[in-house]
């Protein structure tokens, strides 16, 4: 049950954090400020650090020394933000009524928390954000791939997601106990918190400038991200090649004829430009369906050796 309207109730706010030594402070004050203006909310802040290399793991200590409602989980070495997430749901205390996950960098506005909590009262399990769709502070080309995206991530696995869904959301309790026990090797949060279901709510939020640092995902990162989460969410892309496949077979026999009459002419020589062409294209299909066979393969490979997600070098739990 979602906590009534008048019993206190506390959410733990989830942050993960790489290179971000100059906006983890900022981050929790402002957080810190929020809570102040929500009634009978109690709050806390957990920081996982993802295997920073400046001093952000020192920012966060003296900030949890400081403040007996902040903690933090500290990595051995840089996970991924998705690892960040998973240790940060598997570390929260029972105690916590819900969760919010939002980046350091103050591009989720955190007065945007108040609505999330008050919609989570009313009664949605999971609150998330997508960004809207005028934005002056997301590049074109990212906007672009964005697009692309979400269009071909709806398109192939069965889970709809909104152009610009971020991992700034609240999350109920009941939700975060069946999350933290998936066993994906490399779980995709965007994705599964859509696909596990409940009632959901979407509500559209104005990016922000990055304050200090810079983004971690480069163009190039996305699109080995986006080949990564297509494949972790769906089997489709497996049976477009398989049909792929069908289709240029039947074309190859759409074409025997052709060369056997060209044979029979004797002008089976002049025929070489249209023998490359078909190598080159059917060399093309064949390395594209070994290549989404081998990304697969390459997840069960991963899957099979169950190494530990993350590994946490330090920890102040919280209470
Ligand atoms: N992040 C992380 N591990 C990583 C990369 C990023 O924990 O390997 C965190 C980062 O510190 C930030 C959030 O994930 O709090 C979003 O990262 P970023 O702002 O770089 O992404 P963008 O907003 O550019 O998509
Ligand atoms: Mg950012």
């Amino acid at each position: 049950m979602n906590a009534g309207t008048h019993i206190p109730f506390t959410v733990v706010v989830l942050i993960p954090l790489y290179n971000e030594e100059k906006n983890a402070a900022l981050i929790s004050d402002e957080i810190i400020h929020v809570f102040a203006t929500v009634p009978h909310a109690a709050y806390k802040i957990l920081f996982v650090d993802d295997g920073s290399k400046d001093a952000t793991l020192t920012t966060i200590q003296k900030l949890a020394a400081a403040n007996n409602s902040i903690s933090y989980i500290s990595f051995s070495k840089n996970f991924g933000k998705e690892a960040a997430m998973l240790a940060g749901f598997q570390h929260i205390p029972a105690t916590a009524d819900a969760v919010i996950t939002i980046d350091a960098d103050m591009q989720h506005p955190p007065s945007l928390i108040p609505i999330l909590i008050e919609k989570w009262q009313a009664g949605n399990d999971v609150v998330y954000t997508y960004r809207e769709r005028s934005n002056e502070h997301v590049s074109y080309s990212s906007k672009l791939y964005s697009k692309m995206f979400y269009w071909m991530l709806s398109k192939l696995a069965d889970v709809e997601l909104e152009n610009g869904i971020a991992d700034f959301k609240i999350i109920d309790k009941k939700v975060l106990a069946v999350i933290k026990e998936m066993k994906e090797d490399a779980p995709f949060f965007r994705g599964l918190f859509k696909w596990v279901g409940y009632k959901q709510l979407g509500i559209p939020y104005r990016v922000e400038a990055r304050v200090n640092g810079e983004s971690k995902y480069p163009t190039k990162a996305l699109i080995k991200l986006a080949l990564h989460n297509i494949t972790s969410f769906s089997t489709k892309p497996l049976t477009m090649a398989i049909y792929v496949g069908f289709f240029t077979s039947f074309m190859a026999i759409l074409y025997l004829p052709y060369v056997l009459y060209s044979l029979y002419q004797g002008i089976a020589i002049s025929g070489w430009a249209s023998t490359i062409a078909t190598i080159a294209f059917f060399g093309g299909v064949q390395l594209t369906v070994l290549g989404i066979i081998g990304l697969y393969l390459g997840k069960i490979f991963m899957q099979t050796k169950h190494r530990p997600r993350y590994i946490i070098n330090e920890i102040k739990a919280l209470n």
